[in-house]
């Protein structure tokens, strides 16, 4: 800010897309092929999500905000319902309950993991409570068991926001075959690429049909599902108000080749990860998240919690100062409750 250059010459975004010439050459045969969408291709990256996640059923979608909603459609979420969200997340997580008509919670986040604490997920259950939605913050699991254990009791349906956190193992196994219904995105900040895109994955077959119907218009052609006789291939029904959410199968072919990448990925976030910790450690103005087992984790996010008492300095300063320097940071996050669209939802954390 006073003058010098920069500590790096070029600006380094918070997050950037690896596309490899396989991921290129993978696109360009769509291109050449006969779909462009619904083919193969969103088939194959579907599998793959499938395979990387242990998940039974896998829908691609058009973003990680679609696949949020279709999850929140799939689990029956309307008006009158409540739904206990994270507070410290990316807008999302929570957009997707009053695009439902229902009311977000928030819950508050644990010091050490950041992630929602399940004892204040338990101080927030209602008889109006539905669902729990649950962000793996910067890629850290949440509390799997505890959650569980948590919708089981009171009857609500377990919704992991696991936008940061594909390639991540959790306690039950693989994150997409933990919770009742798991999102995932692909925008380019994030682990796995498909420059727009996003998935749900599911283990139960009656919400992984619900998936289906709510990204594709509502629409079936299964027999088994039709309220009326079949009248034969042509027939159609429209069983909900659906949208369209599907992915194209030029963004499904990044997004099944950036797939077989992931363990090279998480490996080397990995390393940057425990490089951060250990230059970090030492320097008492700044802290971090902890993560109880790094090993399994794939990181999306490396977030510095700065004392600003300490250092007598705002945030104004701080982030001025990086951008100076030519480090892209960018705060992760305002408190969703304090967004505009929030200012009616009650939320004792700020009493
Ligand atoms: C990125 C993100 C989303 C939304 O994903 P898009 O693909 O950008 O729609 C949802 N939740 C969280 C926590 C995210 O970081």
């Amino acid at each position: 800010m006073h003058g010098g250059s920069p500590a790096s010459a070029r600006l380094l975004g918070y997050g950037r897309q690896d596309v490899a010439e396989e991921d290129i050459a993978a696109v360009v045969e769509v291109l050449r092929g006969d779909y462009l969408t619904c083919g193969p291709a969103t088939e194959l990256f579907e599998e793959s999500i499938r395979a990387a996640t242990d998940a039974c059923f896998a829908t691609a979608v058009a973003n990680g905000t679609a696949a949020l909603h279709i999850a929140c459609l799939a689990a029956g979420i309307g008006p009158g319902d409540e739904v206990i969200v994270s507070s410290i997340t990316f807008a999302a997580s929570a957009n997707c309950v009053l695009y439902c008509g229902a009311t977000p919670v928030f819950a508050d986040i644990d010091p050490d993991t950041w992630n929602v604490s399940p004892a204040s997920i338990r101080e927030k259950v209602t008889c109006k409570t539905k669902a729990v939605i649950a962000v793996d913050f910067g890629g850290v699991p949440v509390d799997h068991d505890a959650i569980r254990a948590i919708c089981d009791e009171f009857g609500l349906t377990f919704i992991e926001d696991a936008a940061h956190a594909i390639g991540t193992r959790g306690h039950g196994g693989a994150v997409g075959s933990i919770a009742d219904i798991t999102t995932f995105s692909f925008h380019p900040v994030k682990t796995v690429t498909t420059g727009e895109g996003g998935a749900v994955t599911t283990d139960d077959p009656d919400l992984a049909r619900r998936i289906q119907l709510f990204a594709k218009h509502g629409i079936t052609r299964d027999v088994a599902q039709m309220r009326c006789p079949d009248e034969g291939g042509w027939y159609y029904e429209q069983l909900e108000l659906g949208y369209n959410y599907r992915i194209s199968d030029i963004e499904a072919a990044l997004g099944a080749s950036q797939m077989r990448r992931l363990p090279e990925f998480s490996r080397r976030r990995r390393e940057l990860v425990a490089y951060y910790d250990r230059e970090f450690a030492g320097i008492p103005e700044v802290s971090f998240q902890l993560d109880p087992s790094p090993e399994e984790t794939t990181r999306h996010l490396y977030v510095l919690r700065f004392d600003l008492e300490v250092l007598g300095v705002g945030r104004r300063f701080v982030f001025d100062a990086l951008r100076a320097e030519n480090i892209g940071v960018n705060v992760h996050y305002l408190p969703v409750y304090r967004l505009a669209p929030y200012a009616h939802v009650r939320h004792e954390s700020r009493k």
